[in-house]
């Protein structure tokens, strides 16, 4: 999630699997597990905003009604 710099744990759905949810690559986040049960909290909602590949934007809604919004960093280079 914006402005977290620990090392991602899980890897999940923004929009919840429960919730109709696709296990593809446009519906995956990479988090740490700390916010990944944050956002499992009552209240909080995510969803992919903007699924293009090279931004791939979550939006982050809290309980309070605040909206963040967060991108992918840019790919790594494959290996030479
Ligand atoms: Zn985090």
């Amino acid at each position: 999630m914006q402005g977290c710099e620990r090392p991602i744990d899980d890897i999940d759905h923004p929009e919840r699997h429960a919730n109709g949810g696709e296990s593809t690559r446009a519906n995956g986040q990479g988090v740490c597990e700390g916010h990944n049960l944050t956002k499992e909290a009552p209240g909080w909602r995510t969803r992919v905003s903007d699924p293009r590949p090279g931004r791939h934007e979550v939006e982050t809604v809290t309980p309070t009604g605040d909206v963040h919004r967060s991108q992918a960093p840019p790919a790594l280079p494959p290996p030479a």
